[in-house]
């Protein structure tokens, strides 16, 4: 797969990077579930960068209090579907690559097809229940998953990649009781889907896990970053030694 003209001058500064391989991005594909404030940041820098096929799903529309965080959407697209928007804006951003939008919402049942094909799933969710689907899938088909999740003050992410590493159940195997709405202002989505944006670039680059069996902590009250690390749990129900 080579680039065009056209590619090799839209990415020039990033073909100045040590170890970068445009072409490698140019064949990836990614699956981005939610699209809001998380999901809208990592989906824009992925396009920007030019991974070569997106596959965006949210089944929410834009509403009036998305507007405080989610700045792909404007006053105008409230009540419009989210998916749509955003590929429309993506592909015009950069018509180079391939962007599906999906406007299905998340199910056991259609979760597999969703990831099926794809190199990465990236997590842009607001709610652990779902985030326990695409991890499930991402360890039944063997697809690394970017993990990110915010709440008022406090933002955390990791790459779960089993079976080299933990998965997102061997660390919070429950479903969490959803905190409805959760505090949240718009910074904060934006430093996490950024850092998700590095860290699945980075991995679609080279393969390595940075985070490997440990989660990444940013507290913005203190401005401090923190790494905690974990183990595999051999009773995991999902990547332990009976599921294997
Ligand atoms: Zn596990």
């Amino acid at each position: 797969m080579s680039l065009s003209k056209s590619e090799i001058e839209r990415y020039q500064r990033q073909l100045l990077v040590d170890g970068w391989d445009q072409e490698r991005l140019k064949s990836a594909r990614v699956l981005i579930v939610g699209v809001g404030g998380l999901g809208g940041i990592s989906a824009t820098y992925l396009a920007a960068a030019g991974v070569g096929h997106l596959r965006i799903c949210d089944s929410d529309s834009v509403e009036q209090s998305n507007l405080n965080r989610q700045i792909l959407f404007t006053a105008e697209d409230i009540g419009k579907p989210k998916a749509a928007l955003v590929a429309r804006r993506l592909s015009a951003q950069n018509p180079e690559i391939e962007i599906e939008a999906i406007s299905n919402k998340l199910t056991e049942a259609n979760v597999s097809g969703l990831a099926s094909g794809c190199d990465l799933i990236i997590d842009g969710l607001d709610n652990h229940s779902d985030r326990l689907k695409l991890n499930k899938a991402s360890f039944d088909l063997n697809i690394p998953f970017v993990y990110g999740a915010i709440n008022e003050w406090l933002g955390q992410l990791s790459l779960f990649n089993p079976p080299q590493s933990a998965c997102l159940a061997c660390l919070m195997p429950e479903e969490l009781p959803s905190l409805k709405p959760t505090p949240v202002f718009g910074a904060l989505p934006g430093v996490i889907g950024s850092l998700q944006a590095t860290l699945a670039l980075r991995y679609l680059l080279t393969g390595e896990n940075p985070v490997s069996n440990a989660l990444l902590i940013f507290r913005a009250d203190s401005m401090t970053f923190e790494t905690v690390t974990f183990e595999r749990r051999p009773g995991c129900g999902v990547c332990g030694e009976s599921c294997r």
